[in-house]
């Protein structure tokens, strides 16, 4: 049996440091981060602001979400 189904585990999130009020998600790009970098290749700048803790439901970066789709294409 070589059912090998590669899921890659990410999490939808924001960089945080821009938007304050946490309600506000409008013009906020979100990304598909694994680990510390977004499979989009983003990834924080510097240590002053980082990725935020809370998830997002809907991932709206283009690059990622192509990535997503290759990945489940496979
Ligand atoms: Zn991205």
């Amino acid at each position: 049996m070589s059912d090998k189904e590669v899921k890659m585990p990410y999490k939808v999130t924001h960089l945080a440091g821009r938007c304050r009020t946490g309600n506000d998600l409008v013009g906020q790009i979100t990304h598909a981060i694994n680990g510390d970098v977004a499979i989009c290749g983003k990834k924080p700048n510097g240590k002053s602001s980082g990725w935020s803790v809370w998830e997002d439901n809907e991932l709206t970066c283009p690059k990622c979400l192509l990535k997503i789709k290759r990945l489940e294409a496979k």
